[in-house]
């Protein structure tokens, strides 16, 4: 009964995909051309980015040629999976034999035939294991966490300003201020949610994936907007950034966040020349969505690595190192339950089987992987364990430093 009810389930999540992945795909491709086309004329993106230069607001400019360029990217994923699995050699042959199969079953029948073909063809499969559970949790969230975001930010900031310690101006260096005051409380927020197991519940879908490509950027459980504002709005006002520059800091830090999930497809390594010391690439946020030991729990931060450089939790790609994306748990990358919710249920069970509730307490904001018994599991532990002996994999600038001071 459960297995039938779950088979069902599965059509109708492979069904929502089918529809929600041509729409979207409509709509990317339809304004990427349009705005492309456009700018022959001097408007579309074109426009997009001269016009801020005229006014004076540069960073727009920027932030246009990141979001042109993040769709651009998000094509070139897709048109080269396509290309390297090439669905259609051979087409003829399968076609014949397709039809065959068909010869003399009643039509509802030749219908379950073809789905069933489709779904085998290798293709497919990959376009599924990719972009099923992404695009579905882009939907899922489109609405929810967006209501959510707009209520906290403009009915808390004000509240909160009341408190303030005091406010920065708009100078350069108040701007600086602000967005690394910023990147401290997206720090905070972020290190909690990979080290409490109550929060990771929220925030394992985003680490997910199996892949990484731009599409996992739109995966956020819809409810971790209310603890991240709720962390970040109240710290934010209190330390004297004004509400107007969180505003902009929002469009920067949502823009640079997508862009830093292109995937190796897209952009083969993914680091900025020298300015990867000075900016969070998408080779260090590959780092992040990394399930290897020496890269869990590192790059918690999104523009600015600065946090994560003084409170040792930036971690370089390393060529001996080849990353391998997703969470250390099993999972069914194309079952979208397991994969929005798969956390949450794992959670719930351990609470069930554990005695006492003192115990059950700790499991709830313990980092993941910790049990009453032991803490070998907990990605600090396996670190530290990967590292014996290799140490100098860990290492950044600041551990050299601190070295330095020591001796
Ligand atoms: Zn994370
Ligand atoms: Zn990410």
């Amino acid at each position: 009964m459960m297995q039938k009810a779950k088979f069902i389930w599965n059509k109708i999540e492979n069904l929502l995909f089918i529809g929600f992945a041509a729409s979207i795909l409509y709509l990317t491709i339809n304004s990427f051309i349009d705005g492309s086309l456009k700018s022959f004329i001097g408007m579309g993106y074109l426009n997009d980015m001269a016009d801020p230069i005229q006014k004076k607001i540069y960073y727009q400019s920027v932030m246009a040629l990141l979001s042109m360029l993040t769709t651009f990217f998000l094509l070139v994923e897709m048109i080269r999976l396509f290309i390297k699995m090439h669905p259609f050699k051979n087409v003829n042959y399968k076609v014949t034999e397709l039809k065959a199969s068909m010869v003399g079953q009643p039509f509802m029948k030749r219908i379950a035939i073809l789905f069933d073909r489709v779904g085998k063809v290798s293709f497919v499969r990959e376009f599924f294991r990719r972009y099923k559970s992404t695009f579905l949790a882009k939907v899922f969230n489109e609405y929810i966490s967006k209501l959510i975001i707009i209520f906290v930010y403009i009915e808390m900031m004000p509240f909160f300003q009341q408190f303030a310690l005091f406010t920065v101006d708009r100078s350069w260096y108040g701007w600086l201020y602000a967005y690394l005051m910023w990147e401290l409380t997206y720090w905070i927020w972020h290190y909690a949610a990979h080290r409490v197991r109550l929060f990771w519940c929220l925030h394992s879908p985003h680490h997910a994936p199996a892949e990484m490509n731009l599409t996992v950027a739109w995966v956020h459980f819809f409810a971790e907007g209310y603890y991240t504002a709720a962390i970040q709005v109240p710290l934010l006002m209190i330390l004297g950034v004004r509400p107007e520059m969180v505003a902009i800091i929002l469009v920067i830090d949502g823009t640079w966040g997508t862009f830093i999930h292109a995937g190796e497809d897209a952009f083969k390594n993914g680091k900025l020349w020298v300015l990867e010391k000075l900016f969070i690439t998408p080779s260090h946020h590959r780092v992040h969505h990394a399930k290897n030991p020496l890269y869990m729990d590192t790059n918690f931060c999104v523009l600015l690595p600065f946090w994560d450089w003084l409170f040792g939790t930036l971690q370089n790609e390393k060529d001996e190192v080849k990353i391998e994306y997703g969470i250390t748990r099993e999972m069914d990358v194309t079952n979208f339950v397991d994969f929005y919710f798969g956390e949450c249920i794992c959670l719930y069970k351990d609470l069930k089987s554990t005695n006492g509730f003192k115990n059950k307490l700790y499991l709830l904001f313990m980092p993941p992987g910790w049990t009453p018994e032991s803490r070998e599991k907990t990605a600090v532990v396996v670190r530290q364990q990967f590292l014996a002996g290799q140490e100098h994999l860990g290492k950044t600038s600041r551990d050299f430093i601190i070295e330095k001071f020591k001796s």
